[in-house]
């Protein structure tokens, strides 16, 4: 028996610190965050995904009364972007929420674990790792790869 312990770096960044790449992507999931449609959880969350040939593809959490028929905002834009450019491959995806009040939330905000899942795929796909970007208005947090974001994951490809 032997022990593995499991290691996430984790960047912590100031908005001024991103590199013009990086500010564009984050400022297209905190425009994207403005159009959740969010009645219930009043929780707004914006998520941008730099594909590989340029295009940026955002999208928001769409909630519904019958609540697991809404969808995450990660997911949202990910399903979007390989039905839309399904050749690109994911390079970057930037996450930014609002709270009840509509601000942006000062810390980072992560995505849930069936986006994980879903973004560890596209990942895989990609063949390379997808950077991750977890924006908060007093922090941001960046990760080197989605499967930092979730070691250990099942898969169908290993
Ligand atoms: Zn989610």
């Amino acid at each position: 028996m032997k022990r593995t312990d499991i290691i996430v770096p984790i960047t912590v960044a100031q908005y001024s610190e991103l590199s013009q790449t990086e500010k564009t992507l984050v400022d297209a999931a905190r425009a994207a965050s403005t159009s959740a449609y969010a009645p219930y959880s009043r929780f707004s969350v914006g998520a941008a995904i730099l594909l590989s040939d340029g295009n940026i593809v955002s999208g928001s959490n769409q909630e519904n009364a019958a609540y697991p028929s809404g969808l995450c905002a990660e997911r949202t834009a990910a399903f979007y972007a390989h039905s839309r450019y399904h050749e690109a491959k994911f390079e970057t995806i930037a996450i930014a929420a609002r709270d009840t009040s509509g601000a942006e939330t000062p810390a980072p905000i992560a995505p849930c674990g069936a986006c994980r899942q879903s973004l560890l795929e596209y990942e895989t796909l990609a063949g390379h790792p997808v950077k991750v970007i977890l924006y908060g208005a007093d922090e941001i947090f960046i990760l080197p790869s989605v499967q930092s974001l979730l070691p250990v994951a099942f898969t169908d490809f290993q």
